[in-house]
């Protein structure tokens, strides 16, 4: 009977989950009273369902378009669990129509949450438990930042719910224990929605083949406070340990404990919940072939199904009644009443229920001796499950699909579940053959989730290479210090540029040359030194950060060693390169960079040149030879007093004969009226105290 057991269950979860009612919305100072009555109802509604009803249709009555908002969706909100719990399910439908209704013409998007959540129960209600899930994962992946922990924690709530009727019993435990820490947020009603959500967890156990957990589950929910003897809360606790108990063939406690909830149901009012308690107990007689008994609370439960207009529980009473007569050997008004349920739900398109239903009958034929009619059943729920063998893997796919679109909420929630103590090793593995057992294409759905992971680890690790080539990349032409590029990525520069030479030679020697200034930091030693090499690594980022800022966008600065910068300006005007280097060496030493604990004036000599340089070729005079020329230029600078910059302008000499000079000994070239240098002379001594 496990699987008729699972729709009954499924009933159940629907039943208490949504019976969970809050009141999270925040009020204003005038609809404090008003607050605080409905607040008193839902707590009247936890022992007495009818009273807690009649008030609240009574509060409704009261209120016209001049209620606040608030207040009415809350109104609406509760009574559609107090509807529900009475048995006055289309009540309770319509009533979650009127809140959707209200909360989008008001745009509530809490109200708009809670009635989907609602409106996806009666999806699972329905039997279309996929469709449902859809729609959660949507609410989920829609779900503001803001949204108020109770809307989350009925949403996690719902999506276990859905999960755990699609077989998906690992990801509803998880669903669950979300919303288990949820509880924590609540503004009010921590306690009572702590017990539920414990309950939920204790139902699923019990469908995870686990029902000594349930119990202990049961009884930590019991031992939390006593609001966990309300009557509502009660009758629900015991119908868990029940079904528990039922499954530990411990049949005395089982058919107690189902009692002791059919006691609380009926004397708090609550109808569909006593419709369920009455099916269970019927169906716990069937299992111990106790076909009177059985017969005895099925006709019981189908008068109060059908008193109440509740389909869902009207199936279940039959398919009871109807085995309970055939297990007393009347087995063609039983087969009549089994035959009628499975029909409906063919025609509904419920095949999985169907299918169990069936496969439930072919037992029922073969325990009467009636073989040929057995294999004839048989066989019809061979072809229902090869059909949904295939419909079973597409609906395990979208669905997995569905959850990896709630990526991040997963993240959240698989870190929860590490955090979880009553997740433990032992459970992951119990839910997991249960995963596999339920569901026959629990197979292939492995293999997707093992080809996925795969997927996701070449991914990952493509990612990760990506970057560290990236990270190569940059290191290959970035100083990581300062974050210029290195003197290699100059190189490579310079290697392309002795390839385009001779193509653009004619119109390099038109245009405007390029510009090269090599420039170090005066006694930067000391800096280090005196302040620390830590401080001195902050001077550095100062300095290339005033570089980078004084020069222009199609200029580029080089860390070209220790405290060597390079700036390489091309095509510059060698009119205004003077300029530049005095525009340089002020941005650096104009104004005190800050170093630790001090302050200090950073000065800077400068060597430049132009590349090419005068009217020499670059096959005579490259960059390098170039760059030699503008350290020799630098060097002179440190002997003449530093924080100046020197460059050569003019060749007074043929250039080839001056060559020589100018690449082995700059300063005699000088002297000697070679060439003639231009002086950039660098910022003012500072007024800077001694520290700061
Ligand atoms: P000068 O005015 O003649 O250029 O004197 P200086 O002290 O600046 O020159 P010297 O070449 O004697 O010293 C340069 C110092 O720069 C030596 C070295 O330890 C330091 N240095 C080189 N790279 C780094 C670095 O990345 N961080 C720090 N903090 N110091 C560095
Ligand atoms: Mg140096
Ligand atoms: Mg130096």
């Amino acid at each position: 009977m496990v699987n008729k057991k699972l729709l009954a269950i499924v009933r159940f979860y629907v039943c208490t989950l949504v019976g969970v009612m809050l009141l999270g919305h925040s009020a204003y100072a005038n609809e404090a009273f008003e607050k605080e009555q409905i607040a008193s109802i839902l707590t009247l509604g936890d022992s007495d369902n009818t009273e807690a009803l009649k008030r609240l249709m009574a509060v409704k009555e009261q209120q016209s378009a001049a209620t606040p908002v608030q207040i009415r969706l809350q109104t609406l909100e509760v009574l559609v669990s107090l509807y529900y719990d009475a048995g006055k399910i289309k009540s309770s439908e319509a009533t979650i129509n009127e809140l959707l209704a209200l909360a989008t013409a008001e745009k509530d998007v809490e109200g708009i949450g809670i009635a989907n959540i609602m409106a996806a129960y009666k999806l699972i209600e329905d039997g279309k438990p996929q469709e449902a899930l859809n729609k959660l994962n949507l609410i989920d992946s829609s779900l503001q930042p803001d949204a108020s922990a109770e809307l989350k924690m009925r949403l996690d709530s719902a999506l276990g719910t859905a999960s755990y009727v699609l077989g998906n019993f690992d990801s509803s435990l998880r669903y669950f224990l979300e919303a288990l820490k949820l509880t924590d947020e609540l503004p009010e009603r921590k306690v009572e929605n702590r017990i539920r959500r414990l309950d939920s967890i204790a139902k699923l156990y019990i469908n995870m083949k686990d029902p000594e957990k349930a119990l202990a589950t049961v009884d930590e929910a019991l031992e939390i406070s006593p609001l966990a003897r309300a009557p509502k809360i009660l009758a629900s606790l015991s119908l868990s340990q029940g079904i528990a108990y039922a499954n530990l063939n411990q049949d005395a406690k089982a058919v107690e404990a189902y009692k002791r909830a059919l006691k609380i149901a009926r004397e708090a009012g609550m109808a569909t919940f006593e419709v369920i308690c009455l099916i269970d107990i019927s169906d716990h007689y069937l299992t111990t072939n106790e076909y009177k008994k059985a017969e005895e609370f099925a006709r019981l439960s189908l008068k109060r199904a059908e008193a109440l207009g509740d389909k869902g529980s009207i199936d279940i009473a039959k398919i009871n009644l109807g085995f309970s007569l055939a297990g007393q050997g009347r087995i063609a008004s039983g087969v009549e009443l089994v035959n009628g349920v499975i029909h409906d739900f063919l025609q509904s398109g419920r095949k999985t229920d169907a299918e169990s239903v069936i496969g439930e009958l072919a037992n029922m034929y073969e325990k009467a001796g009636m073989y040929k009619e057995a294999l004839a059943t048989l066989r019809q729920q061979q072809s229902l499950s090869n059909e949904l063998f295939s419909a079973d893997r597409s609906k395990a796919v979208a669905g997995l699909q569905e959850q990896f679109n709630a990526k991040q909420r997963q993240k959240q929630i698989e870190l929860l579940g590490k955090e979880n103590a009553l997740k433990d090793a032992d459970i992951r593995n119990h839910s997991l053959q249960q995963v596999i057992t339920m569901l026959g294409a629990m197979v292939t759905v492995m293999v997707g989730i093992f080809i996925y992971l795969l997927y996701r680890r070449v991914q990952r690790i493509n990612q990760q290479l990506r970057e560290a080539n990236s990270q190569l990349e940059f290191h290959a032409i970035r100083d990581p210090l300062t974050g210029l590029y290195n003197r290699r990525s100059f190189v490579e520069l310079m290697k392309t540029r002795s390839v385009q030479l001779e193509a653009d030679r004619r119109e390099e020697r038109e245009g405007n040359p390029d510009c090269l200034i090599l420039l170090d930091i005066d006694h930067f030693k000391h800096i280090n030194d005196t302040l620390g090499h830590a401080a001195g690594d902050a001077v550095l980022i100062q300095v290339a950060q005033r570089l980078r800022k004084v020069v222009r966008d199609t200029d580029m600065v080089l860390r070209w060693g220790g405290e060597e910068f390079l700036v390489y300006s091309p095509k510059s005007n060698p009119s205004q390169i003077a300029g530049l280097v005095d525009r340089v060496l002020q941005s650096v030493g104009g104004t005190s960079i800050v170093a630790g604990d001090h302050e200090v004036q950073v000065t800077m000599t400068a060597g430049f040149i132009s590349l090419p340089f005068s009217d020499i070729s670059e096959l005579k005079l490259d960059w390098e030879k170039a760059l030699q020329i503008a350290d020799m230029a630098l060097y002179l600078g440190k002997a003449n007093g530093r924080n100046r910059g020197y460059g050569i302008a003019k060749i007074m000499v043929d250039s080839e004969s001056a060559l020589p000079f100018l690449e082995e000994d700059l300063a005699a070239a000088v002297s000697s009226g070679m060439v003639e240098l231009i002086e950039v002379v660098g910022p003012a001594k500072l007024d800077l105290p001694v520290s700061k």
